[in-house]
């Protein structure tokens, strides 16, 4: 389903290049955090970020995807992902997930991140809750990548993370399984696709060099989606609410470098016991 074609590794110096690429991403959902807030539209917000993308240099990459002329996907509340920004105003409250990416001298960084409109305050317990699981089930699956280790290990660690938080919480989450995280490099998607979830299979090899973007879509219910007619938004079947957060990972010898977190992971990574590994 996946192929078994052998992973290819990025140089020191591709991954600087890509790291720009990441570093603007997650400075863009940084500058965004601090604009979600009720009364705001989701077009809004998308021409916040295409300005600030362009301000330092970088195209908004979602709008190299065929079909697509937005710089964000924002998805609320039962909208999984794939939102396409709107006259749609923020509520308090609301569940709001936001999906950046932006290229640089030709190398790309992918993001997302998953916030309550009118910050954590305004949030139901499931909601943080769900917000959180899908959080940690992010670190979990990026801290699962090492040279020589399976790539599929990403989502049996995402789906163990997520079954914990279940128990922990109360809840019945459903781990999304019909959209894929991806290999990045010189397109925003490229092969291998990178299940968020378990499979049976163990995958490639990773290598020294690769890089990928890993993206769990965590629900408070089902996990059946159906695509809107406008032929982009994804929602759960029984509205219930979403979340979703991606990190664009570089794979290093020594350890790991997530090139869309402003830190490059190192919080995330050294709470979990993973060796941050960046260049410089
Ligand atoms: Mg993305
Ligand atoms: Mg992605």
């Amino acid at each position: 389903m996946f192929g078994r074609r052998k992973l290819q590794g990025r140089t020191d110096e591709q991954l600087l290049l890509m790291r720009a690429a990441g570093l603007l991403v997650g400075k863009t959902l940084e500058m965004l955090r601090s604009e979600v807030r009720e009364g705001v539209t989701t077009l809004e917000l998308d021409r916040l970020a295409e300005t600030f993308i362009r301000d330092h240099g970088g195209i908004p990459n979602f709008q190299l995807v065929p079909g697509y002329s937005h710089t964000l996907c924002t998805s609320v509340n039962e909208e999984v992902v794939h939102g396409i920004p709107g006259s749609r105003v923020l509520e308090h409250g609301d569940v709001l997930s936001i999906d950046c990416g932006a290229e640089i001298d030709g190398w790309n960084g992918d993001a997302a991140t998953t916030a309550v409109v009118g910050g954590r305050a305004a949030g139901s317990s499931d909601d943080l809750h769900l917000i959180d699981a899908t959080e940690a089930g992010l670190y979990a699956g990026i801290a699962a990548m090492q040279v020589g280790g399976r790539l599929y290990a990403v989502g049996d660690a995402v789906e163990a993370s997520v079954r914990a938080a279940a128990e922990r919480d109360g809840h019945a989450y459903g781990v999304i399984d019909e959209y894929v995280g991806h290999g990045i490099g010189t397109k925003m998607h490229m092969d291998p696709q990178i299940p968020n979830y378990a499979v049976s299979e163990t995958g490639p090899k990773l290598v020294d060099g690769f890089t990928g973007a890993i993206e769990p879509m965590i629900t408070l219910g089902t996990t059946d989606t159906k695509v809107l007619g406008d032929d982009w938004t994804v929602v759960t079947t029984d509205r219930s609410r979403a979340a979703h957060w991606e990190h664009s990972v570089a794979v290093r010898e020594a350890g790991l470098w997530i090139l869309t977190a402003i830190d490059g992971g190192r919080s995330a990574l050294e709470a979990l016991g993973a060796v941050y590994d960046p260049i410089g």
